[in-house]
């Protein structure tokens, strides 16, 4: 169908233009400078140890390209990402300078990618050490590496037995400019989770195995299991985009995101009427009915259905039935006639209904809502 051949090219010039946020179906606000303000407080918290910034992923689905750069102005120094092509695309971002770690390390073959993007790959394995130790030795430089030791989650990391073969390895230590050893903490959201002392006990023995000093065992919530986990550096990534790093304790940090959906379409129904997919919400009385241009292709998880709300002028919208792929009813019936009109934006995720809050509704964690946080959204970056 081709609209436009009924119009001439003026009348086409004349018609009114819209900016990008006022076409947006929803909008995701993003707080730079309470990013900035996360980072410096945690650093506060950890002051005896470099603090450094994960930003994998992504930063967490909220954008590396503007929260790295952010980060960088607030003092941060030393990144972290879980791919090598996350690395990459970091590096073209940052220019020359700050430290980018790799997670996972380099896959067989990628070796030389590391060295291009001046990237330091954390080694996993004895397979990893000795592929990246064959790297540097014919021109006999010494390459920059990061060593983890499982201390108790069997998934990246030397284990006590690998230990000990590699410290009988003096050709490949030698091979490597060990910037840190880490490990990574299985519990640390529960402070009084004993595997967090027995973890911090074994890497410490680890670590007096290992010929550097410098090591590293906290994300967020490490940070606050206190001073004995902060080490040489410390590698928070939820904390910085305002998870709560302790599941039953206030959260500290200050909220990053707001999600905002628009109303498409809002409808009077009388009692008994079906709504939405399955029919698995009926209205118990006469109702007003909101429609919201968000939906699980937004990363709206379906598991929501019937389970969330939204917030719109102080007043709580609950969802009424299934969360569609691109839309999700609300109930507005306590709403008086017409506060609520097409195009109005209600609250999804805010300080009223914290990202924390609406991961328990849906049966997740925020980690996962963020991350799942779909491309529609019209993204904005708020700084001061
Ligand atoms: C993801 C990750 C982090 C950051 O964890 P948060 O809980 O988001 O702070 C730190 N270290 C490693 C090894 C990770 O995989």
């Amino acid at each position: 169908m081709q609209t436009l051949q009924f119009l001439d090219q003026e009348q086409v010039r004349r018609l009114p233009s819209t900016s990008a946020a006022s076409r947006a179906s929803a909008l995701l606000t993003i707080d730079l400078d309470a990013i900035a303000e996360n980072y410096r407080f945690l650093q506060e918290q950890a002051r005896s140890a470099i603090c450094a910034a994960v930003v994998k992923a992504d930063a967490y689905g909220l954008g590396a390209g503007e929260i790295a750069p952010a980060l960088i102005r607030a003092g941060c120094q030393h990144f972290f990402v879980a791919h090598l092509e996350e690395g990459i695309a970091l590096r073209r971002i940052l220019g020359a300078g700050a430290a980018i770690a790799v997670l996972h390390g380099p896959l067989a073959g990628t070796e030389a990618d590391f060295i291009i993007h001046d990237l330091v790959p954390v080694l996993n394995s004895l397979d990893q050490i000795s592929r990246w130790a064959a790297t540097a030795m014919p021109g006999g430089t010494r390459l920059p590496a990061i060593l983890q030791v499982d201390t108790g989650m069997a998934r990246f990391g030397l284990s006590e037995a690998d230990v000990d073969v590699l410290i009988d390895n003096h050709q490949q230590l030698d091979a490597l400019d060990l910037r840190l050893v880490m490990s990574h903490l299985a519990c640390a959201d529960e402070p009084d989770h004993p595997a967090n002392a027995m973890q911090l006990a074994l890497f410490q023995q680890m670590g007096r195995l290992l010929p550097c000093r410098r090591m590293s065992l906290a994300a967020s919530s490490g940070i606050f299991l206190g001073p004995e986990y902060h080490f040489k550096l410390v590698r928070p990534g939820a904390a910085l985009y305002g998870i709560a790093p302790q599941a039953d304790r206030p959260n500290p940090m200050r909220p990053v995101v707001r999600l905002q959906g628009k109303v498409v379409q809002v409808r009077d129904v009388p009692a008994n009427t079906p709504v939405g997919y399955g029919h698995t919400a009926r209205t118990t009385s006469p109702s007003r009915l909101a429609t919201v241009a968000v939906g699980y292709a937004d990363g709206f998880v379906r598991s929501l259905s019937g389970r969330g709300g939204a917030w719109f002028n102080g007043s709580h919208l609950p969802i009424l039935g299934r969360v569609s792929m691109d839309s999700i009813i609300l109930d507005a019936t306590a709403l008086p006639a017409g506060s609520l009109l097409p195009g109005a934006l209600v609250d999804l995720i805010d300080p009223g209904q914290d990202l924390d809050a609406l991961a328990r509704k849906a049966g997740t964690i925020g980690y996962e809502l963020l991350t799942s946080l779909g491309s529609r959204y019209h993204r904005q970056y708020i700084h001061s």
